[in-house]
Formats: C-alpha cells, structure tokens, sequence
C-alpha cells in the first residue's frame, strides 16, 4: 500500500459542498509518523483547483480519528491552530472522539502513532463548536449516509452514495491495498481490532458487488477506486474508475 496517496473527496449533494476526510495537514508535528511529519503541501490550492474555497465547505465527514484523516480539519493561524473551514459543520463518529482521547492513547494499538492528532486537529473544532458527533448510523440528505464499519478503529465508517442509479462507497481505510480484494482477510498493521476490521472490508465488499457501487477507499494510488464484483466465494476487481489523479 502506499500511504503517500491519501485522498480527500469533495462531493456536491443537495447545493452543499461536503469533504470526505481531510488528509495529513500541513505544519504538524508526528513523531512516529515521519512522513506525515511538518507538511507543507498544496492542499487548499488543489481544492481551490476542483471549484472549492474553504469558506465554502458546509460539512466534513471524518471516516475516522487518525492522523491522516483529520489534518486538514485545521490550519496554523500564527501559533494557533484554528478550523480550515469556520463554515462547516464537522461530523465525527463518537466511538473515534473517545478512543483517541489523549488519556486513552497508551490503551490503544496505534498509540502515539496519534500523538497530538486530538491537540492539534480534534480540539480546536470541537472548541469552535463545529463538531457534531454520531453514533450508530447518520444520515446526510436525500444522497448519503454515514454507516458504521469497526475495526481499523472503534468507530471507523463508510459514506454510502445513492443518487439516481448511481451507488458509491467512501471507504475510508477498511482497505490499504487493491491485494486486499482478492485476499480480503489481509489486514494492515493499523488495525484496532483485527477480526472486526476482517468483518467490515467483507460486508463492503459484499454491498458494493452487489449493487454496483464504486469503491472509493483514501489510499488507494492511481485511478484511486473500483468496482468489484463476486468471484467463487471471493470477490475481484471488475473495473478502475475513470477518473485519474492530479
Ligand atoms: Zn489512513
């Protein structure tokens, strides 16, 4: 897997620009995560390039807490960390906003992989008031709904698109590598729960053969998604999307 492409989605549904995690951040200090480590990348200037400022954002859905989710919830202003998008509702699943929690990060398996991720990036749009947290299932509008999917984290979720005919997954990172398709019992070394993340990536897979939908997970190199369809009792790739990466 290659965990330099981290993608962030912009969807537009019902006259609202909505952002589908927000990368890796600039500026931010990792210290077990060198390469997402003090950032300085074009990030808003290649959102600017798909139509989007950041005044204009209205939602932001963090699939989940980790680092490379969340960085661009907020930018430095001066020593201050401060929400990149002060229009936004942000939406975060509840099990995540607990887990992540400083105190607890010694119990967990990512540990200080998520050092200052709560300080840096949680905090302060949780101070603006701009977080909204669920729990469950969520929906969105007419188009989208936040479903859970435990296991790469406690409260780890998948945005379903239905518009139309037209069916999509964001899939967050219930997968990190197109291998874990056709061997879907692979997981990465970041899972919190290894068995409950086998369980989520197949009812994924087994939702998105059965209804045609693309398969949009965050790290996926390239054209950077897929549809799948069934195969014996597996699944396989059937198709890349078309569009490719810029
Ligand atoms: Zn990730």
């Amino acid at each position: 897997p290659s965990l330099r492409t981290t993608q962030s989605w912009v969807v537009r549904s019902e006259g609202r620009v909505i952002l589908i995690d927000t990368g890796a951040g600039n500026g931010k200090y990792r210290p077990l995560q060198p390469i997402w480590s003090y950032l300085n990348t074009d990030y808003l200037g290649n959102l600017a390039a798909a139509g989007v400022e950041p005044e204009e954002v209205d939602l932001v859905v963090n699939t989940h807490l980790h680092d490379d989710h969340v960085g661009w919830n907020t930018r430095l202003d001066g020593r201050d960390w401060v929400p990149t998008f002060p229009n936004a509702t942000y939406l975060m699943p509840r099990p995540d906003v607990e887990y992540w929690h400083p105190e607890n990060l010694p119990r967990t398996r990512f540990g200080r992989g998520n050092q200052n991720v709560y300080e840096d990036s949680i905090d302060p749009v949780i101070d603006a008031g701009l977080v909204r947290t669920w729990d469950g299932s969520h929906v969105i509008d007419a188009n989208l709904r936040l479903a859970p999917a435990p296991g790469h984290t406690p409260g780890s979720s998948v945005v379903h698109l239905e518009s139309g005919g037209d069916r999509a997954v964001f899939a967050g990172d219930l997968l990190h590598g197109a291998i874990q398709v056709p061997e879907p019992h692979l997981n990465s070394c970041f899972e919190e729960d290894e068995d409950a993340a086998r369980a989520s990536r197949a009812r994924m897979y087994a939702y998105a053969a059965d209804h045609n939908a693309l398969v949009l997970p965050a790290h996926l190199p390239g054209h950077g998604a897929f549809e799948i369809r069934r195969r014996g009792a597996g699944f396989e790739i059937s198709g890349w999307a078309p569009f490719s990466r810029t």
